[in-house]
């Protein structure tokens, strides 16, 4: 690779799809070296783009020449390079834009205006190390005050004792007048420093030792070991309920790689990325450890990106991105909670990085690790025909039963809580112990409904009614956060009584402050926790004894053990069967499952009260008989009966823009385009649509979709591909192309 390169291919980060080719000038041509990241004329402009190696041999004439090099180092290894072009194919999406989101983006170059019009170049990564920190004078307060937002600025640095400038623009957006007026008047001093960000800088923790496996663990632990011994690509489906021990095989199967000199890269869904989880890998290795989340800033991650990059983590802890971490020797994979829906991209690239885990794994002969109590129907079925490896944990650590859940049947009641749940409740609080009440919808009502002229209140931008909120007083858009005052008037006849129809997390926390007054309700839903650090203190409270009930959406069902707690209620069991989408019905047993097993995971026995409108649904009652098998069979009956995943292979068609008439229009011809092809390339491939999306408008867009479903992958791939070079669109259309789709919406 050291090689002298005369011309080069070079990646460029736009929607295009092909790569070009450009002169190295003498004076760059010792280090205009693959994997670097070059500064290109493109156009009248000038981007960085990604070096890709020597040009193959090119008669273009007409080049023109790279004008710099931007890195003294490689960015991606071979194997790397590899895995990007591997993920632009599948995903059918230009390879410079793949590199674009597997790198750090506070690495990117950013070109702007100066002040002089001229191209003003600054890279993120230079100002990573070193930032400003602003302290609260001891002084004597001046004579002069500042007023304003310097006030409010001054306030925040006095609580923080010292913040950096960074973490103040997060707050108040630009604020160096402000800071700079503050340093004149005496009131704070800035010191530039140099920084290292230590992930683990929160919590102190003890060391402590791997457990004697139990003979499941034990099974599945050699089962592992034995592929890491032979480094070869090995998928493992770990599957075990909450609480069986699985995290504990996971930490003996990296401590066994990093014996054999082998690296472990760890994916969690964002929301499971806790300082308990963090923690834990802590306890048991100490150091070499980067962990990569959404909550870190630009140069945060970038700072974890070079030290995986430098060889300084062994472990790499992190959420769906970090499946591009720049981690080498890569032993194990471990995705937990694999049935994770955001472990997909929803924009720009859509992956999926628990597929993705797969496909480096097999790159990097490493043992693939999936683990789950609720694994995904495909997962199980991959399992079944052999393709991943079953390791099975089948029961909780110590023995411990799983709850007893009584399913009460909600027909024609009206009822938010039914008796049973009520009598539970008042029995659990009577002995002091904790109850969590779970409902997936948030605010108090679900939406306000015209007594006058019986329509909804709806979003003036998107096809979806608004949510009631009646603490914040506003009918809001949970999509675009349209909000109006509320109860109010009905826009469609200025009507002035609204009803309440449907309750949410808000309504339920009411209701239960009524029916025991003196019970301490606290709510966990994202209208709770969106405050800094809100979360925790919720968490808190629940762990430390300071709270009764605790009541929320599908966020309480996720990554927290609450061991104190002894009864679980469930209200509206069926919120999320209505969705229109195939995998309805997963979800909610996958969602009721994890809401069942918060139940009784201390030394008492809980119990689950489960209400819902249809008791006879059969994820519903799978979920509250723990009878997974029965589920997964009824539910893959289900699948191959409707052609639907794992039988056959989906690739979404999303077409939007902000006149109805353009969007139907492109919908129609691309379809058409689309059937066209299918007929020219003799593939079997489905078209379904164009249809309006379930959310037919959006944030003001209009959308259709349309789904092809292919019983084979390479044909849906030939006829993707064939539509993505012959493509016509118009510039208001916006069309993306979503291969494996997780949102139907
Ligand atoms: P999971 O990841 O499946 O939820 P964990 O690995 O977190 O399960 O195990 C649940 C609890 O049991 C943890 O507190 C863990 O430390 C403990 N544990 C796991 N395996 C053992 C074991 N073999 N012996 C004793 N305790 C164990
Ligand atoms: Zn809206």
């Amino acid at each position: 690779m050291t090689d002298k390169l005369h011309i080069i291919e070079v990646a460029i980060p736009l929607y295009l799809e092909k790569t070009f080719h450009y002169l190295v000038p003498e004076r760059l041509q010792q280090v205009a070296i693959t994997g670097r990241r070059a500064l290109v004329p493109f156009g009248n402009r000038k981007l960085t783009g990604y070096i890709l190696g020597k040009a193959a041999a090119s008669a273009l004439t007409g080049l023109k020449e790279i004008v710099e090099v931007l890195d003294s180092e490689p960015l991606w290894t071979a194997v790397e390079l590899e895995f990007y072009r591997w993920t632009a194919s599948y995903y059918q999406h230009p390879l410079g834009e793949v590199i674009r989101t597997a790198l750090p983006a506070g690495i990117n170059i950013q070109t702007r205006k100066g002040a002089t019009g001229q191209q003003e170049i600054m890279t993120g990564g230079k100002t990573a190390l070193r930032e400003k920190f602003y302290l609260p004078a001891q002084t004597e307060p001046p004579h002069r005050q500042p007023g304003g937002k310097a006030l409010e600025i001054l306030a925040v640095i006095r609580d923080a004792g010292t913040i950096s400038a960074g973490e103040l623009r997060k707050r108040f957006g630009t604020c160096s007048p402000q800071l700079k007026r503050l340093v004149e008047l005496g009131l704070c001093t800035a010191v530039e420093r140099e920084i290292y960000r230590d992930p683990f800088k929160n919590i102190t923790v003890k060391r402590d030792e791997p457990r004697f496996l139990h003979s499941h663990q034990k099974a599945a632990l050699d089962a592992i070991a034995v592929t890491l011994d032979e480094g070869l690509f090995a998928p493992f489906l770990l599957y075990g309920v909450t609480g069986s021990g699985k995290t504990e095989v996971y930490l003996q199967a990296i401590a066994h790689a990093l014996e054999l000199g082998k690296n472990a890269l760890v994916l969690v869904p964002e929301i499971a990325l806790t300082p308990q989880l963090t923690g834990r890998f802590q306890a048991r290795f100490g150091g070499g450890i980067a962990i990569l989340h959404s909550g870190l800033s630009d140069g945060e991650r970038y700072d974890e990106w070079r030290r995986i990059r430098r060889g300084l983590a062994q472990i790499v802890i992190g959420a769906r991105s970090a499946i591009f971490a720049p981690l080498d020797k890569i032993g194990i994979i471990i995705v937990d909670e694999e049935h994770e829906a955001s472990f997909k991209q929803s924009d720009g690239l859509r992956y999926n990085a628990r597929d993705l885990a797969l496909v480096r794994g097999r790159m990097e002969g490493a043992a693939v690790v999936l683990g789950s109590a609720t694994p995904s129907v495909t997962t199980i079925h991959a399992a079944e025909q052999g393709r991943l490896t079953l390791l099975e944990l089948p029961e909780r650590v110590e023995g411990r039963p799983m709850p007893q859940v009584e399913l009460v049947a909600m027909k024609g009641s009206k009822e938010t809580i039914s008796a049973a749940l009520s009598t539970s409740l008042a029995e659990t609080y009577a002995q002091g112990r904790q109850a969590i009440v779970f409902l997936n919808r948030r605010g108090f009502a679900t939406f306000l409904v015209c007594a006058d002229c019986a329509k909804p209140l709806t979003c003036p931008n998107c096809s979806v009614t608004l949510t009631y909120h009646r603490q914040r007083g506003q009918s809001l858009c949970h999509y675009c956060d349209y909000a109006v005052p509320a109860p109010g008037t009905c826009p469609s006849c200025g009507g002035t009584t609204l009803s309440e129809l449907g309750a949410g997390t808000e309504k339920l926390e009411h209701d239960l402050k009524e029916l025991l007054p003196t019970a301490r309700v606290l709510r966990m839903d994202s209208d709770t926790t969106s405050g800094k650090g809100s979360h925790e203190r919720l968490l808190s409270r629940m762990n430390d004894g300071s709270a009764d009930i605790l009541v929320g959406t599908q966020m309480i069902a996720k990554g927290h053990d609450f061991p104190e707690v002894t009864l679980v209620g469930v209200v509206n069991a069926e919120a999320s069967l209505g969705m229109p989408d195939f995998r309805a019905a997963e979800r909610t047993f996958q969602l009721l499952s994890q809401v069942i097993g918060r139940a009784g995971r201390g030394e008492i026995p809980g119990r689950v009260v489960v209400q819902a409108l249809d008791t006879e649904h059969y994820a519903i009652r799978a979920a509250a008989e723990h009878d997974a098998t029965g589920f997964y069979r009824e539910e893959l009956e289900f699948r191959r009966e409707a052609g639907y995943p794992p039988f056959a292979f989906l690739a979404a068609f999303s077409i939007s823009g902000l006149s109805e008439q353009t969007v139907s229009a492109q919908a129609d011809n691309t379809a058409r385009k689309l059937a066209q092809l299918k007929t020219e390339l003799k593939v079997r491939v489905e078209i379904l649509g164009p249809a309006p999306s379930p959310i037919y408008r959006l944030r003001n867009r209009y959308r259709r979709q349309i789904l092809l479903k292919g019983a084979n992958r390479a044909d849906l791939h030939r006829l993707l591909s064939s539509w993505r070079h012959q493509a016509t669109t118009v510039s208001t259309v916006r069309i993306s192309v979503d291969i494996d789709p997780v949102d139907m919406m």
